[in-house]
């Protein structure tokens, strides 16, 4: 069996708008002037292996959400609300966890 290639955007880099427009999306410090997302390249190389490993996780459960959609007139595949509610608990979980470890390292900014 050939191994199948079929990622459209491996050659885009990460355009994702950042978690909020003042502060480091990994230590939710103050952004200097001039950065868009992270304070120091330490927290952008910090945010971009979580987010390799998050990604793993959720891509998943989101591709089935999609594939399996309610579709006019027909019904969600079998495995579409399963995977809708693990992409809304892995999410709110993760950012939960992320606050947590962001108000740590800031002191509760
Ligand atoms: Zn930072």
């Amino acid at each position: 069996m050939s191994r199948v290639k079929v990622d459209p955007y491996r050659s885009e880099p990460e355009m994702a708008p950042p978690l909020s427009e003042r502060f480091c999306n990994w230590c939710d410090g103050p952004l200097p002037r001039g950065k868009a997302r992270y304070c120091s390249e330490q927290c952008k190389k910090d945010w971009q292996s979580f987010i390799t490993a998050f990604g793993k996780r959720i891509a998943p459960w989101l591709l089935i959400t999609r594939a399996q959609r309610p579709r006019t007139g027909k019904e969600a595949g079998p495995a579409y609300s399963k995977a809708q509610n693990r992409v809304r608990d892995m999410t709110d979980e993760t950012l939960s966890r992320l606050r947590t470890a962001q108000r740590r390292a800031t002191g509760g900014r």
